[in-house]
């Protein structure tokens, strides 16, 4: 989750993270605020001062605590360009975090908040390249926990078809979970991705079934679930829903990152 604290796109103050997160019985809550350098768009900035971050997640800490909230856990969500490699390994090593999540955030160099080039591009095509890339990043990056929202091609893309599928670029997608059953690293599965193809009132609400399944069925065992929340009522969104159809698929197990190890995550079983 993020916060406008230190993530510019975020709305939500870590008061109002913790009471939301309270409220909704969440017992362990990562906060993974945005770091993408050398981001194009030159009028946003989405980094910060990890010094900063670094010296005030300790009074978060302490004031989930004194709140009742959840166990805070200090991560970051660092954003992926071919040319970063070095900087992302700095960056890990710079704050001892809980939990790393890697994201690719670009098509082609622009956002894909921003991207016309990607909505042209017959589905498949768009799939394979993002798909593609990201294995690529999860192949050079060590240094991370968790691979985010593998489904953001196509998040901002308003067409009710539209979806990532196992199908359109199985090669991809094998050599990226090979990768992470490799590096023993996870697989986000992101719910506010979810809820944006349930806004768009898409034909295919729920991730394909084909990539949990072929994840497992490769011997994939570390899936991580993010409510990716940037406003509170956010927080925890469609978490049941998801849990109970991750359940169908055969996920046993989920899992957050504490002090860069996985924890087999005892809420699961609360969520159906
Ligand atoms: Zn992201």
């Amino acid at each position: 989750m993020h916060t406008g604290a230190f993530s510019s796109d975020a709305k939500q103050t870590i008061e109002e993270l913790i009471s939301s997160a309270k409220a909704k019985g969440i017992l362990v809550a990562a906060i993974t605020e945005h770091y993408d350098m050398d981001y194009p768009h030159k009028d946003e900035v989405f980094t910060f001062d990890l010094n900063e971050y670094g010296n005030i997640f300790p009074k978060w800490r302490d004031l989930s605590k004194q709140m009742n909230g959840p166990e805070l856990l200090m991560g970051i969500e660092i954003g992926w360009q071919p040319h970063l490699n070095d900087r992302i390994k700095e960056t890990v090593r710079s704050l001892p975090f809980d939990m790393v999540v890697l994201s690719d955030h670009l098509f082609r160099g622009t956002d894909v908040y921003y991207s016309t080039e990607a909505a042209l591009l017959p589905r498949a095509e768009r799939n394979k390249e993002y798909i593609g890339s990201l294995s690529r990043m999860c192949r050079e990056i060590d240094d991370f926990d968790t691979v985010a929202h593998y489904d953001y091609i196509n998040r901002y893309i308003d067409d009710p078809d539209s979806a990532v599928f196992y199908r359109d670029c199985s090669d991809e997608f094998d050599d990226l979970f090979s990768t992470l059953i490799r590096k023993d690293k996870a697989l986000e599965i992101n719910t506010s991705s979810i809820g944006s193809q349930i806004n768009k009132k898409a034909e295919y609400i729920m991730p394909d079934p084909d990539i949990i399944r072929r994840y497992i069925q490769m011997g994939g065992k570390l899936i991580t679930i993010g409510s990716d929340a940037h406003t509170s009522d956010k927080i925890g969104q469609l978490f049941n829903r998801t849990a109970l159809y991750l359940k169908s698929l055969g996920v046993h197990e989920l899992f957050y990152y504490k002090n860069r190890k996985p924890v087999s995550d005892p809420e699961y079983a609360s969520y159906f």
